[in-house]
């Protein structure tokens, strides 16, 4: 068994996570795991909504809802409402569910009539009228089900990531991760590249057989030391800054986020048990700090009160290796694809995950290194291909941002051409995203609900009326099935006030 000695550099929620993902996979290898972080060096403190991937990470750590989603503030998550981002008549709100085992009676009812749609004939094919999780949302309900309702729903979360982060250490350290507050400020490397030790403000030697990157933008080894270049998606993604402001919660909870089109971006709203979390995700290209934050504030309607804006940086791409000589990066500092789908911890779930399995296959050794990275770099890719379909097929035409987001030159990988070509032509999507094998990052329920929710169809006005055979479904026996299902789940107030 191998006996071998990790540093996690960084305390911020990737830390923590990735530190717990080794600890469960290894700690019993004798592999011994040092977290440190610098007091001076605050987290980011933002990042309040997940996917359903941390369902899995808790499960597998064997952490109960009951005992984490109080501490931190959490709710539960049914999907994303969009508003604003298109114009399309009827299209101007849409909502990416979360799935449910309830869909599966009619999602190829929904393929069939978005199908039908783009070759030219009117038939309902918004993502809203098909799928459980946007019931769900729509009524304030959380995602479980009475214990007599045999049927899963999946479903993600909101936080408040301080306390999240705050949970893990204690559960990382419970766990025996060792814990040191240190600043770094400097690495010495062998003569073969490899990292010997970290060396700290005040000369203290940190040494260690590998070091796990979590120093979030920082990037302190990877970047600083290492100098692995860095793969800028900013002429693809234009945002690179955001501001956010607290509010009091909500009195009747909401299960799902909302992201709203802004003149310059988009603007979050989570709902928490004890606040609501909003933010604005914009370009400096476009918009100085200063009128973000008066935009925001006049969505909030607090334009003159008293409360803190908090401002962020951000830096949109990734590493063009993740693991790289023996020190691998997560987080912030492995790249950031911006938080509009809420995708960067399920990002730190998969590297922490893949590079366990990879290490472990490859004995220990660097022998999976260029696998581990091809893979990585591939849900980085396949993730951002996703996001900026949002923005490349926005039909606002307010602000020169969304034009030229609309109009973005720069565009697009070959994955993304045959995705936009297949859907313009009225072809089988689902067979499309199977042949490019993209489906893992997104499947063909959210590439569907993305660009119909856009309203990627044909100008309302030629719509034909459809033929017998495009009739598959009765839209009004689906919002009857859904409406009796939806009577055996509670409203998020009841079900967190009742646990
Ligand atoms: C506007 C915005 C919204 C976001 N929304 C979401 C979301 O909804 N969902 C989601 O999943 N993600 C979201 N994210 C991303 C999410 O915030 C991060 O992925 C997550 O918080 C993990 O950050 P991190 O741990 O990598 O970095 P950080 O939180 O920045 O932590 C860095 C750590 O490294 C330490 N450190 C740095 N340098 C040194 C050094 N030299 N010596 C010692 N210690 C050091 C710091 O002390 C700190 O502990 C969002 C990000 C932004 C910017």
């Amino acid at each position: 068994m191998p006996n071998k000695k990790i540093i996690v550099l960084g305390g911020g929620t990737a830390g923590w996570m990735s530190a717990l993902i080794f600890a469960h996979a290894w700690i019993k290898k004798e592999f011994e795991i040092t977290l440190i972080e610098s007091k001076d060096i605050p987290v980011i403190g933002v990042g309040e909504g997940s996917t359903p991937a941390l369902k899995t990470f808790f499960k597998k750590l064997n952490i109960a809802e009951s005992e984490w989603m109080g501490q931190c503030n959490a709710t539960y998550k049914t999907g994303i409402t969009f508003n604003n981002w298109s114009t399309k008549p009827g299209f101007e709100s849409y909502f990416h569910p979360f799935p449910s085992q309830l869909d599966d009676k009619f999602t190829s009812a929904f393929y069939f009539n978005t199908q039908v749609r783009r070759k030219g004939s009117d038939v309902v094919a918004h993502p809203n009228d098909f799928f459980f999780a946007h019931y769900l949302a729509k009524n304030n309900l959380a995602p479980i089900a009475d214990y007599n309702f045999p049927f899963e729903t999946e479903y993600g979360y909101h936080f408040d990531s301080h306390l999240l982060g705050q949970f893990l250490k204690n559960k990382a350290l419970a766990m025996g991760i060792k814990y040191q507050q240190s600043k770094i400020s400097s690495a010495e490397l062998k003569p073969d590249g490899n990292i010997k030790h970290l060396i700290s403000e005040d000369s203290q030697i940190f040494q260690a057989d590998f070091f796990i990157d979590c120093s979030g933008f920082n990037a302190t080894l990877i970047d600083k030391t290492l100098k692995v270049p860095f793969v800028d998606y900013s002429n693809l993604l234009f945002n690179n800054a955001a501001v956010a402001i607290s509010t009091p919660k909500q009195t009747i909870l909401k299960s799902e986020t909302t992201s709203s089109a802004l003149k310059n971006g988009w603007a979050w709203k989570i709902p928490l048990t004890n606040r609501t979390g909003n933010g604005y995700v914009y370009s400096t290209d476009f918009c100085s700090p200063d009128l973000a934050e008066t935009e925001l504030r006049l969505q909030l309607n607090l334009l003159d009160a008293d409360v803190e804006a908090k401002h962020l940086k951000m830096r949109v791409g990734r590493r063009e290796s993740h693991w790289y000589k023996n020190c691998l990066c997560i987080g912030l500092s492995q790249g950031f694809i911006e938080p509009l789908e809420a995708t960067a911890l399920f990002l730190v779930q998969q590297t922490a995950a893949i590079f366990v399995d990879e290490f472990e296959k490859g004995q220990f050794t660097p022998k999976n290194q260029i696998i581990f990275n091809a893979n990585i770099n591939q849900y980085f890719d396949g993730i951002r291909d996703y996001i900026v379909t949002h923005y490349k097929t926005n039909s606002r035409k307010d602000t020169q941002y969304w034009r030229e987001n609309a109009a973005n030159p720069h565009l697009i990988s070959d994955s993304l051409k045959n995705i936009y070509s297949c859907w313009g032509k009225g072809e089988n999507l689902t067979a499309q995203l199977n042949r490019q094998n993209v489906d893992k990052y997104y499947t063909s329920m959210s590439w569907h609900c993305l660009l119909s929710g856009m309203g990627l169809f044909p100008d309302s006005t030629t719509l034909q009326r459809p033929q017998p055979h495009e009739v598959q479904i009765r839209m009004d026996s689906i919002k009857a099935f859904y409406s009796r299902c939806a009577l055996n789940y509670k409203t998020q107030n009841e079900f967190l006030e009742k646990r």
